[in-house]
């Protein structure tokens, strides 16, 4: 009855690809070079650049850029290292497999972005680094997290879900001492399996990055920190060389759609829509609004064809991998209401203008009754 509208979806953007990719897959192929090569310096390059960083060392995946980004800053055993409440898992995966302490502070109910002004009571003479993450395509309060940090905490982002996005005309990924992504397919910018990446605008930071990626060799077979096996390889590199030049394009599309939605949506029932600071480009990574009757309306948007998803049903503090931490429900309330109330409805760069108006449409039927 019903054209199916799914969550997200990759057929648009790899059909207007398709030639150039395979192009450059091919290249690689009969190269017969497949690890640490020409491709992944192109793409490191390519990607510094438009992440205005000097430098970026591409990885296997966004857990191991985060980690090898901590471990390269000298986060180690006993730091402390503050993290938000309210992200993707691997953010504090990353921070506890240096052997770092993990200090939890509770998102902005507003932004779903860690709380500056607990970020600020917070802090103490102890805290080692602070990890923001861009959540959802939006950058965090930059200028205030920059000034909490001052000259003597590191800063490491995680930008892994916001490629492309501003803080007051400057890139996210770009404010720390480095930052971590991940080219995961559904990111804003998607590897064909997984990738990721570390920049960073310090020297050593990079020295040591490379090292911790390859078994911590600093020359052939000479090992000078315990490193892991972790390198963007060449495919991944060449496709991603190739995506890099529509990544400002494919943000476009996901912020008129996000347009779309911010338009019809206004006014109905309690949603709570994406509120962005005048200082953030946002770029849409996800589009996720709020409502107490969240569990409802997903039910209903399914029934109508209509594929949603929940970022994030379980907050980091309440999965069972850190029972032994001993965070009480309700100790980071805010990331407890998003994981509540939160709901993310599709946009990909491809979709039509009117299958976002048909959700749109379809979520205010929900509201009235009718
Ligand atoms: C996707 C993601 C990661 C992890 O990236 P992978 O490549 O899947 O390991 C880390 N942090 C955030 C915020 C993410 O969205």
């Amino acid at each position: 009855m019903f054209e199916r509208i799914p969550f997200y979806s990759l057929t648009a953007q790899h059909e207007t690809i398709r030639q150039e990719a395979l192009a450059a897959i091919a290249q690689v192929y009969d190269s017969n070079w497949f690890v640490l090569g020409k491709e992944l310096e192109g793409f490191e390059s390519a990607f510094a650049a438009l992440s205005k960083m000097p430098y970026c060392v591409g990885v296997g995946n966004g857990l191991d850029a985060l980690f090898i980004a901590l471990k390269s800053c000298g986060i180690g055993p006993n730091d402390e290292v503050i993290v938000p409440a309210h992200t993707f898992l691997a953010t504090w995966l990353a921070v506890s497999r240096t052997g770092a302490r993990i200090v939890p502070v509770d998102a902005d109910p507003l932004t779903g972005n860690i709380s500056v002004q607990k970020l600020w009571h917070t802090v103490t003479a102890n805290t080692k680094a602070i990890v923001p993450v861009h959540l959802y395509g939006q950058p965090c309060n930059m200028t205030e997290i920059m000034k909490i940090a001052g000259d003597r905490i590191v800063v490491v982002e995680d930008n892994a879900q916001s490629h492309g996005a501003l803080w007051e005309g400057k890139t996210t990924g770009s404010f720390g001492r480095a930052s971590a992504t991940s080219f995961y397919p559904a990111k804003n910018l998607g590897a064909l399996g997984d990738g990721g990446a570390v920049l960073t605008r310090d020297h050593e930071t990079l020295l040591l990055a490379r090292q911790y990626r390859n078994y911590g060799f600093e020359t052939k077979n000479v090992a000078v920190v315990t490193g892991v096996n972790s390198r963007l390889d060449e495919l991944q590199s060449a496709v991603l060389r190739v995506k890099l030049k529509y990544l400002d394009q494919w943000n476009q599309e996901r912020r008129d759609l996000a347009t779309v939605y911010l338009n019809a949506l206004r006014n109905i029932g309690d949603v709570q829509l994406p509120d962005a600071p005048p200082q953030a480009f946002h770029t849409y990574h996800l589009f996720v609004i709020r409502t107490a009757r969240r569990n409802d309306l997903r039910a209903y948007l399914a029934a109508h064809q209509i594929e949603t998803a929940v970022h994030y049903p379980v907050p980091p503090h309440l999965q069972q991998n850190y029972i032994e931490m001993s965070f009480e429900k309700g100790a980071f309330p805010v990331s407890e209401a998003f994981a509540e109330t939160a709901l993310s409805l599709p946009l990909w760069p491809g979709m039509r203008k009117e299958q976002a108006a048909f959700v749109a449409e379809t979520i205010a039927h929900f509201f009235r009754g009718s």
